[in-house]
This record gives structure tokens, sequence and C-alpha cells, in this order.
């Protein structure tokens, strides 16, 4: 039977300059390369699942997020359809700019970056509410924390109560109440989320069973820490038991990890939506996320199904 995704999330337009280092205060520097990519960590999830679905198989993946009312949000919009996504909840917000993040990267190869939520800003639990029905037809909800919290612990209730399972992707790192872990089906943290949400700093694989077991104890059933090129350690809570080992990635020749996370995390829920073994998702998620990295930008490398499909054969 065909699955359905629903992500919930942001949208931003990178503007990405490259300078010889960070501008000082007072100082005015001229920089070059400069081009406006497509991100925020909603949208390159969804176009991650999106590009890495198999529609064929009759699933579906719907987005909720906010645009301004501009042309650069249009043509995002746009784009996201052509990708293959189902964009009617995709809300144009009269009088708000679309999500920009300005970005400089340095001859260092550091970034620094500087974000307006706008429209994102917008995207609340009225708006939430608007598109119920996107959460009660989805059978897993994938979620970040670049849109306001009320609306994602929101969507998250709704989720549950509808039997739709909830993914939450942690990043950008904040601290999230015990309500909202709890709603929790799946949580995908890097090391530095993982840090700020148990206190526990994942060196090795036995930090990473402490630190997965402060998120079982918060109700949470599967943990999958994401380590960088190093891979991920998956954890599953099932009937008191637990359950854990590291999943290692593949190893590329990397050159901008930008939306690395965020390709892994599309690719896993694209794999769970075919009901692949937890095994084999974050296998399929591995290669997505390795080839995304040896090439630069965000939604720009992110993967399609065929090359994906290639790498591992
Ligand atoms: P985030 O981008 O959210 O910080 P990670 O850096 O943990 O997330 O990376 C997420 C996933 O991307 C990893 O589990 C792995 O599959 C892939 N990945 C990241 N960096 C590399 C790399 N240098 N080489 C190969 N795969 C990588």
């Amino acid at each position: 039977m065909s699955k359905v995704l629903t992500i919930l999330g942001s949208i931003n337009a990178d503007h990405v300059i490259s300078v010889p280092h960070f501008a000082r205060p007072g100082e005015t520097l001229t920089g070059s390369q400069y081009h406006i990519a497509y991100g925020g960590k909603g949208a390159n999830q969804a176009v991650a699942a999106a590009r890495l679905t198999d529609f064929s198989l009759g699933n579906k993946v719907n987005f909720i997020g906010c645009i301004g009312s501009d042309e650069i949000g249009r043509a995002m919009k746009k784009a996201f359809e052509q990708d293959g996504l189902d964009v009617s909840a995709v809300n144009e917000i009269a009088g708000e700019t679309t999500g920009v993040a300005m970005i400089q990267v340095a001859e260092s190869g550091e970034n620094s970056i500087v974000i307006s939520a706008g429209a994102n800003g917008a995207l609340t639990a009225e708006v939430v509410a608007q598109h119920e029905d996107k959460i009660r037809q989805a059978d897993y909800l994938l979620m970040q924390l670049e849109t306001p919290l009320d609306a994602i612990l929101a969507a998250a209730k709704l989720a549950q109560s509808q039997g739709t399972k909830v993914v939450l992707n942690p990043a950008p790192a904040r601290p999230l109440s015990d309500e909202l872990l709890g709603l929790l089906d799946i949580i995908t943290p890097n090391e530095t989320e993982t840090e700020i949400l148990t206190g526990i700093q994942v060196k090795d694989e036995q930090s990473a069973v402490l630190a997965a077991q402060v998120f079982h104890q918060k109700g949470i059933e599967t943990v999958l820490i994401t380590l960088g090129s190093k891979g991920v350690y998956i954890s599953q809570q099932q009937s008191g038991k637990i359950e854990g080992q590291i999943i290692s990635g593949f190893r590329v020749n990397a050159v901008d990890t930008t939306a690395a996370g965020d390709t892994f995390n599309g690719a896993f829920l694209t794999a769970l939506l075919e009901e692949r073994s937890l095994f084999d998702a974050i296998r399929f998620a591995h290669a997505a996320a390795a080839i995304s990295v040896t090439c630069k930008g965000a939604q720009p490398s992110i993967p399609s199904r065929l090359e994906t499909d290639n790498f591992l054969a």
C-alpha cells in the first residue's frame, strides 16, 4: 500500500559569498563567487525525500512551510514542486520576506552564518491547524527546529493522536521540553545536539550508549545519533530491552558537508516509507549523504534516487 511522508520546516535562500577572511567591524571587504542556493533545513530534508522517493511505488511527500511574498520564495516553491513534492501546504505570507541565510565562506574553509527567519517565523500552530489533513494522512511526520516550537509541539500532538510516527531532527541545537521529547518515536541528533539535549559528550560508543539511554528514558523508542564521517549510532528500546550499534558510513572525498544531515534525514525517511529495515534505511541514507558531501551547497548537492541506487550497486 502506498505511504505518505509529511515534512514540516523552514525554507531559506542561502546567499553565499567567498571571502579571504570574515569582515571585521567597520571593514568593507570584497568577496567573490557570490551565488544564491536554496536551503533551510525543512526544505533540504523535503527535497532530499522527494529526489530519493521512487514515485512509481505510489508514495507521496508533503511539505508544510512558509515563504514570503517575493520572487525568490515563489521560485523555490516551484522548484520543490518540480522535485515531486506536494506543495499545497507551502504558504505565501503577505508582508513577509522569505527566510534568508547570509553565509561567508572564508579561505580557511570556515563558515560564518547570519539568518533572518522571515516567513519561517509565521509557521505557527494556526498554520499547522490549517493543514491538519497533511499530518492525519501521513505515516511519518519529519520536523526540525528552525520554525516556531509551539507549532512543532502542536503538530507532534496531532500526529501522535492519529497514529502518525513523529520523527525529530533536533537541529539547530536547543533545549527541548520533556513534553515534546515524549511525543517522539524517532530522534536523529548529531553529536552537538546530543550533548545539548542529554548533557553527554559523545566521544565513543560507550558515551553514545549513555546518551541514547537518556533519550529512551524520555520515552523515545528509536535514537539515531549521527557521527559525521563515522556514520551513526542506532539504539532501539523494545519491550524494556535496549539494543544499539554503530553503523559506519561510506568513505568519500568530502568537499562540503552542508546539508549532510538533512540529506541523511530525508533519505532515511524515504527508505522507511518503503518499509525497509532500519539497517537498510540507514545504509541508503549513508549513501545519499556521502554523495551530498562530495558536492558544494545545500539543495544542489542532494542526489537523485538513480545516483544513490547506482552508488549502492
Ligand atoms: P549534521 O550535518 O547534521 O551535523 P553529521 O555531520 O553527523 O550531521 O552527518 C550526517 C550523515 O552524513 C552521517 O551519518 C553520514 O552518513 C554523512 N556524512 C557526514 N559527513 C561525512 C563524510 N565526511 N563522509 C561521508 N559521509 C558523511
